[in-house]
């Protein structure tokens, strides 16, 4: 990393976390966050593993921690079941659960892993930024929208060939073990969709990266971890009076791609429900009842 955005930083020295982050606090410029990041560049000396720990670290935390809440709403059926959206199936086992967790965990250190450790080179080379100062949340919030829309469209088009007989058998079956989702199951996919999917997120900033030079790996990360935090609650099962979807009506959310898992045909895309909409391929009741006022 360039250490010489400020005047007070020296290249580092090797010192504890709490050493070098006492030489980032010397800069009164920086943000807590910044200091943090500074010390963990600095403490690690090495690019390519401090990147690697905190997409790795980042994707591991943000995904199990926010499944905890749909874990809690299956566990107490007494108060959430009125919100479930396929109110007459049997919420997961513990069991199923378990296996969830266990089929992920092999996905993300099996296929994600070494991705993540190969990010670091690919992110120079398309000229992503990882150096001090952040992005200011301006630029940060207008990437992030674009790389929405952007995964949306690639996530309607490459979901629906998913669905060809020959691609569903060999990529996509796997996914569709469970007609009634739950949080867990949003990443429970086969190696194959896992890849073919993620360069949906992955690929639009580093393209985006390559033409203007003004994506940085914080934007990334926090567009990653909205993207999770969408598939996961789309995979919920669950419908509040407070989700998204009902204060932004292009919004999908579980109540779109439920009628996925729930149909098997149609709502394809991922966050949105524009193209659907467009191409006719509304799923289920909602579908059909679009087909015949038209
Ligand atoms: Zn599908
Ligand atoms: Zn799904």
């Amino acid at each position: 990393m360039d250490y010489t955005f400020n005047t007070t930083l020296a290249a580092p020295a090797t010192g504890s976390y709490h050493e070098l982050y006492e030489i980032a606090s010397l800069n009164p410029k920086l943000s807590f966050l910044e200091k943090l990041w500074w010390t963990h560049y600095a403490y690690w000396d090495n690019d390519i593993i401090a990147t690697g720990i905190i997409t790795f670290l980042a994707h591991e935390i943000l995904y199990f921690s926010r499944c905890i809440p749909w874990i809690i709403a299956d566990a107490f059926p007494n108060l959430f079941h009125r919100f479930k959206i396929q109110d007459t199936k049997a919420p997961p086992s513990a069991r199923e659960q378990w296996n969830c967790v266990k089929y992920i965990l092999a996905i993300h250190f099996i296929v994600e892993l070494p991705l993540i450790v190969l990010f670091h080179p690919m992110m120079e080379f398309f000229g992503l930024q990882y150096s001090l100062p952040f992005p200011n949340l301006k630029t940060l919030a207008i990437q992030t929208v674009i790389f929405f829309f952007v995964e949306d469209t690639y996530h309607y088009w490459l979901h629906r060939a998913f669905h060809w007989g020959p691609l569903y058998r060999a990529v996509h079956r796997v996914h569709h073990q469970y007609a009634a989702p739950f949080g867990l199951t949003a990443e429970y996919a086969s190696p194959w969709e896992t890849m073919l999917l993620g360069f949906g997120t992955i690929g639009p900033p580093l393209v985006l990266g390559w033409c203007t030079g003004e994506v940085h790996l914080m934007t990334v990360l926090v567009w990653v971890a909205l993207r999770q935090f969408q598939a996961i609650d789309a995979h919920s099962g669950y419908d509040f009076p407070w989700s998204l979807r009902r204060i932004f009506p292009l919004w999908g959310g579980s109540d779109w791609h439920d009628d996925h898992h729930r149909y098997f045909r149609g709502n394809y895309s991922s966050s949105f429900k524009h193209w659907d909409v467009l191409m006719g391929t509304v799923a289920g009741p909602r579908g059909k009842k679009m087909k015949k006022s038209e």
